[in-house]
């Protein structure tokens, strides 16, 4: 091949990722204006106001509106989390189980109304037992894997309603076939020494992204960028980042 056929590959390759990196309107992905030869190699970085909830779902081309025939009100999951889940939603059906998504995408300021409204709720307690008490099920802003748009709850916020009945049927079948297709639950029985949140049945994370998230999390995200809220100073104390973001079953720590 000679010198100007190389040329003007090079040129259509890097207008090409031009491009796309120009059109591209996705909060989890930085901008770059100009792409280097670095930048077509590696990876897109996985943006901080992403990680941390900070962004607007509804118009990000990344997220989309679920069927309201999976969910119980409008709500949104990132593309390929969805794709994922209606093909097990369809394996489900076909062993006679429905799922139903209760919630999913949550950005910062609607965690903030929970984690604020639970707040006020157990204004009795001192600071710190305040804020464990609210961890026990609910996270604090920029700290939920909610914020990523890879992570639902399903059917029931009850964890004896998967104990017994028909419950417990779409439990067995979720822990059965769900790592199949992407789906974990993270909030294991603690008694094998997990931290952070108690057991939620209901809680299943799509880890083909989820585990690059929580890895762009641990990367770039320290105590200073966890604020906004009441009682955010307790975070530190309470080591939130490795007990509760990082408090996730063992298979889905090493996925
Ligand atoms: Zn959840």
């Amino acid at each position: 091949m000679n010198t100007f056929k190389i040329y003007f590959i090079i040129l259509i390759a890097i207008s090409f990722f031009a491009c796309n990196t120009y059109q591209k309107k996705e909060s989890d992905v930085v901008q770059t204006i100009a792409p280097t030869k670095d930048s077509i190699i590696k990876k897109p970085k996985i943006s901080k106001d992403f990680i941390l909830g900070k962004f607007d779902y509804k118009t990000d081309t990344s997220f989309v509106l679920v069927d309201s025939k999976y969910s119980v009100k409008p709500l949104y999951l990132k593309n390929e989390a969805y794709t994922a889940f209606k093909s097990m939603q369809k394996a489900a059906e076909q062993d006679g189980i429905t799922l139903n998504i209760l919630s999913g995408t949550r950005n910062f300021n609607e965690q903030k109304a929970i984690w604020e409204r639970k707040w006020k709720r157990y204004e009795h307690l001192p600071p710190k037992e305040r804020a464990l008490k609210i961890l026990e099920y609910s996270s604090m802003p920029s700290t939920s894997r909610h914020h990523w748009g890879t992570d639902m709850d399903l059917n029931s916020l009850n964890n004896s309603y998967f104990a017994l009945g028909h419950g417990k049927k779409i439990y067995d079948w979720l822990q059965k076939h769900a790592n199949s297709f992407g789906f974990y639950q993270v909030y294991t029985e603690k008694s094998n020494g997990r931290t952070g949140y108690n057991l939620e049945r209901w809680h299943w994370s799509y880890l083909p992204l989820a585990s690059e998230y929580l890895n762009a999390y641990n990367n770039q995200i320290s105590y200073n960028d966890i604020n906004g809220f009441e009682g955010s100073e307790i975070a530190k104390e309470l080591d939130v980042i490795t007990t509760y973001v990082n408090g996730i079953a063992l298979n889905a720590k090493t996925y």
